[in-house]
């Protein structure tokens, strides 16, 4: 189905992207439901030299798809089946599919799942071909770790489109598309139509193919209000935390079974509060859960309030991300840690927080990495990043159109004050290691933004970027597919 301006469908299809900031104005929308409907879509697009683009769950950071250069907007919001494929022996998943709607199918029908992010509401499109983390990844790495094989729609030096399915086999001559599709990034090699997803080295039955998660989870909320947190107490609680995953995140530690988030919010927001989510089942699980919050909390000078919950893994996996409401404008970049942030640092992340110019919901969010996810070499996936111990996410949100100069200002000053001594980004170094293409900013790649002298590529891919090149030369020569942050081809 082709949706144009006028039809009573296309603002709700047109305005589904995630920051308000963008906004997709499209000739149309094609709401395609298998591969060969894109293909006519991507012929199409070529031979009318209309710029193309897809989208899946909507919840681009940046306006990668909600980009007026767009012309035509692929919609797989309807492609979101997830059944047991016997000819692949692998769980097929169309690529439109919101992670909620997979992990219930896998765990109600065969009571598995993948380690994907923790929002719901994401789809698999951009979140898998970005190389998706989750509470899960600390025990069974990331998703891409079990990603078996892509069904991707490309288009060849003609300009002509075809269906691909390439997998991981070692005899696959498109083995490379697959590998592009581990952390590459969506929306830079085509239009991907089903992931399939089986853990390497698993064998028997379907339930035995990718991880179980665990029977219950538990869910715990730690709450420090800001008029009682000082500047010392504060910065001992970025400190600790970033201490406790240094010494708590190798291959095997009893702490994979539980993820975290420290979410340290604008001192505008009244709180700050560290999120935990872990397996409720284990024999230890209380004290484990308790020494860890004894130990974020160490010297503080305050007693967070403790809000403890325990439900089934899929209750808990598909509680939705609250929302920011009307704050929807965004800004935000991501990268990933080797080594804790220093106290200069997190100097400059509470200066920022309390800045009394800046009435944005701004944040610095810290998720938990590392243990299964660093038993992998760096050149396996696309996403290079495998020895770091913290996710890091910076974000700031705002209702106001009139205050995207200054909000979007306070973020970059904030990211800048940060990694100063690294041209303004976590450039790979011994502490940081890099950006993420999940977590996207295009100031990347603007010289005034980013003066590292590290290309914007190298941040994101370090050493994968030049076989990344080459699988774009090969399956998108006439670079079709392309946005604010894909790559060129050579
Ligand atoms: C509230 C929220 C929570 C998040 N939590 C996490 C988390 O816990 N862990 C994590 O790793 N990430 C997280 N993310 C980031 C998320 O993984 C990325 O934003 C992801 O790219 C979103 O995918 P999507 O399909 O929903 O987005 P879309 O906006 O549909 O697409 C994002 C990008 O992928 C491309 N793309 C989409 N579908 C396809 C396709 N079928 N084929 C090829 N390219 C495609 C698009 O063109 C675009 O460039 C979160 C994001 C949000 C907004």
């Amino acid at each position: 189905m082709i949706v144009r301006p006028g039809d009573a469908r296309y603002a709700e299809l047109a305005e589904r992207g995630y920051n308000n900031r963008f906004v997709a104005t499209p000739d149309e929308i094609w709401l395609v439901h298998c591969a060969s409907q894109v293909e006519k879509a991507v012929n199409q697009a070529v031979a009318k030299n209309q710029r193309i683009t897809v989208r899946s769950g909507g919840h681009c950071f940046e306006g990668l798809v909600d980009d007026p250069q767009f012309r035509l907007l692929v919609d797989l919001s309807e492609m979101k089946n997830v059944t047991f494929d016997r000819t692949m022996n692998a769980f097929a998943v169309e690529a439109g599919a919101r992670l909620g709607e997979v992990y219930k199918a896998l765990y109600e029908g065969w009571g598995v799942t993948v380690p994907g992010g923790v929002c719901p509401e994401v789809g698999v499109g951009g979140h898998v071909s970005g190389g998706g983390y989750g509470p899960l990844s600390r025990r069974h790495g990331l998703v891409v770790d079990h990603l078996y094989a892509v069904e991707v729609v490309v288009a060849d030096r003609g300009g002509k489109a075809r269906t691909v399915i390439a997998t991981r086999n070692a005899g696959d001559p498109n083995r490379d598309l697959w590998w592009a599709h581990t952390g590459g990034g969506g929306g830079g090699f085509g239009i991907v139509t089903r992931f399939w997803f089986r853990t390497p080295g698993a064998s028997g039955g379907a339930s035995a193919l990718l991880p179980q998660p665990p029977a219950r989870m538990r869910k715990t909320i730690v709450t420090w209000p800001w008029a009682q947190l000082t500047e010392a107490g504060f910065t001992r609680m970025v400190l600790n935390h970033g201490a406790w995953h240094a010494a708590n995140s190798a291959p095997g530690s009893v702490y994979s079974a539980m993820h975290s988030s420290l979410q340290l919010h604008s001192s505008l927001a009244g709180t700050v509060q560290l999120e935990i989510r872990m397996d409720a089942t284990l024999k230890d699980t209380a004290k484990l859960h308790d020494d860890y919050i004894r130990a974020v909390n160490a010297g503080v000078g305050l007693e967070p309030t403790v809000d403890v919950t325990e439900g089934t893994w899929l209750e808990i996996a598909l509680e939705p991300t609250p929302s920011y409401g009307e704050y929807a404008r965004q800004k935000s970049m991501g990268g990933h840690l080797r080594k804790p942030l220093t106290e200069a640092q997190v100097g400059a992340i509470y200066r920022s927080l309390n800045d009394p110019n800046h009435f944005g919901a701004g944040l610095v969010y810290l998720a938990a990495y590392g243990c299964k996810i660093n038993t992998v070499e760096s050149s396996a996936t696309a996403i290079p990043q495998r020895d770091s111990v913290l996710k890091l996410w910076y974000s700031n949100n705002w209702a106001d159109p009139a205050q995207d100069e200054t909000e979007v200002g306070w973020l970059r000053t904030l990211r800048k004050n940060v990694h100063g001594a690294t041209g303004g980004f976590p450039v790979p170094n011994g502490r940081q290691d890099g950006g993420y293409i999940n977590y996207p900013d295009v100031d990347m790649r603007d010289p005034v933004q980013n003066t590292s002298g590290v290309p914007w590529y190298s941040i994101i891919w370090k050493d994968n970027y030049p076989r990344l090149q080459r699988v774009k030369n090969t399956y998108d020569p006439k670079n079709v597919f392309r946005h604010a942050l894909s790559l060129d081809p050579a």
